[in-house]
C-alpha cells in the first residue's frame, strides 16, 4: 500500500453529525450551512463567510463579487492549482503571474512591486490572488500596502491555510484582503468531501456573493427592483449559480472544524520531525511571522538532474509523493493563451527540484519512519 501525500480524518462524531442531518428535515438550504459559516466566521475573526459547494466556486464568486471582468486582468502565482488562475478566465478576465519567492514557494513581493512598477496605468491589475502555497500565508502586509498604491483588491487562496496564523492573526481575518478563499477537498486540512468558504469583512461584497451562490436570486425585500407580486414573489437580480453547499457537507466542516488545532498541531510536529532528521534534501522553511497549517511539507532535491530519479524512488518504496505544482502557464490551455513555457524563472526552478512528501494528522509513526529512511537513503 502506498503511502499517501494527504488523506481525510473521519471521526465517529464526523460520522453521526453527517447521520443526523440525513434524518432531519433539510438536506440543503436549512441551517446547518449557516450554522458551518458562523463557526467558520467566529475561528477566523471575520464578519461574514460565505460557505460553496468548492474552493473553485468560492474562487469564482469572489472575483465576480470584486467585479472582474471582460476589460480587467487579474495577477497571481504560477505555483498553485490551476482553479486559482481558472476563476479569472470563468469571468472573461486576462491573467498574468508574478514569480515566486525561492525561499516560501508563494507570490515575491519584490518581483510583484518591480512587475507593478514596470506596468503601464492601463494593464495594472484589477485583482491579486495571493496563494498561501502548502499552508504558509503571503506577506499581505506589504501585498496590502502595494494594492493601496496600485489600487488593485486582493483575494487570498487559503484552500492550503485553514488554521494557519500570520502576524499573529488567523488567516481568513481578510486583515489585509478583500476575501480569503478556503477548500474542504479531502486533502486539505479539514474537509467537507467537496466544498470551500469565502470570507470577507465587507458587507457588499458578503451580499454578492451570497446572491451569485444561488442564481442571483433572491427573497431580500431591500433588493427587490418591482413591487413584490405576492408571498410566492422573489426576483432574479444578478446572473448567478448553483454553488450551494449541502446539509451534508456543512454538517461535516462544523464537526470537523472542531479539530482543527489538533490537526494543524499534529501535522507542525510531523514538519517538525522531519526538519530534524532528514538530510540530504532542502528543507521547507517557515518564516518567524508565520504559523503554516502544513498542509503540505515540500523538499527539494539539490541536484536538479536526480528529480525524476528521486521521485520514482521515492514511490517504488511506497511512498506516494507527488509535486505541488506543475507552473500554471506551462499547461497547453495556458500557452494557448500565449504564455512562454519559461515564463517565470524562478517557477522553473521549483519545478525542477520541489518534492511533496505525506503529511497528515493519521501519519502514523511507522510511516513516517519509513518516509525518514527512504529520503535519507537517498544518494547524492
Ligand atoms: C485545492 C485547491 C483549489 C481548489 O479547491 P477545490 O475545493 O477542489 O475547488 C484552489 N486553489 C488551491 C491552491 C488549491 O490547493
Amino acid at each position: 500500500m502506498m503511502i499517501p501525500y494527504g488523506r481525510q480524518d473521519i471521526s465517529e462524531d464526523d460520522i453521526n453529525s453527517v447521520i443526523d442531518v440525513l434524518s432531519s428535515d433539510f438536506l440543503t438550504q436549512g441551517p446547518q450551512v449557516p450554522q458551518f459559516e458562523k463557526a467558520i466566521s467566529q475561528y477566523c475573526g471575520v464578519n461574514y463567510a460565505v460557505a460553496v459547494n468548492s474552493a473553485t466556486s468560492a474562487l469564482h464568486i469572489a472575483c465576480l463579487a470584486l467585479h472582474v471582468g471582460t476589460e480587467d486582468i487579474v495577477w497571481t502565482s504560477p505555483i498553485t492549482f490551476a482553479a486559482t488562475s481558472n476563476a479569472a478566465l470563468y469571468c472573461g478576465a486576462k491573467v498574468d503571474f508574478v514569480d515566486i519567492d525561492p525561499l516560501t514557494f508563494n507570490i515575491s513581493v519584490g518581483q510583484l512591486n518591480r512587475k507593478l512598477e514596470r506596468t503601464p496605468k492601463n494593464l495594472l491589475p484589477k485583482v491579486v490572488i495571493a496563494v498561501h502555497i502548502a499552508g504558509q500565508s503571503c506577506e499581505m502586509e506589504e501585498i496590502h500596502k502595494l494594492g493601496q498604491e496600485y489600487g488593485f483588491k486582493i483575494i487570498e487562496d487559503a484552500s492550503h491555510a485553514i488554521g494557519a496564523r500570520h502576524c499573529g492573526s488567523p488567516v481568513g481575518s481578510c486583515k489585509f484582503s478583500d476575501i480569503t478563499v478556503f477548500s474542504f477537498h479531502p486533502v486539505k486540512i479539514i474537509t467537507t468531501a467537496e466544498g470551500g468558504v469565502a470570507t470577507t469583512n465587507d458587507k457588499a461584497l458578503f451580499t454578492r456573493m451570497e446572491l451569485l451562490r444561488s442564481h442571483g436570486i433572491t427573497r431580500n425585500e431591500a433588493f427587490l427592483k418591482n413591487p413584490s407580486h405576492g408571498p410566492w414573489y422573489y426576483e432574479q437580480i444578478d446572473l448567478g449559480f448553483n454553488y450551494r453547499m449541502t446539509e451534508l457537507q456543512a454538517a461535516l466542516g462544523t464537526s470537523q472544524l472542531k479539530r482543527l488545532d489538533e490537526f494543524t498541531n499534529i501535522r507542525n510536529k510531523i514538519a517538525q520531525r522531519y526538519n530534524s532528521e532528514l538530510k540530504t534534501v532542502e528543507l521547507p522553511k517557515v518564516s518567524e511571522n508565520n504559523y503554516s497549517s502544513f498542509h503540505l511539507y515540500i523538499i527539494q532535491v539539490r541536484n536538479p538532474g536526480d528529480h525524476l530519479a528521486i521521485f520514482n524512488e521515492l514511490r517504488d518504496k511506497g511512498i506516494g509523493v507527488n509535486l505541488h505544482y506543475i507552473p500554471v502557464y506551462k499547461h497547453p490551455y495556458y500557452e494557448r493563451l500565449g504564455f512562454r513555457d519559461d515564463y517565470c524563472p524562478q517557477a522553473e526552478a521549483y519545478y525542477r527540484s520541489a518534492i511533496s512528501l505525506p503529511i497528515y494528522s493519521r501519519l502514523r509513526d511507522t510511516d513516517q519512519q519509513k518516509i525518514i529512511s527512504a529520503v535519507n537513503s537517498i544518494k547524492v
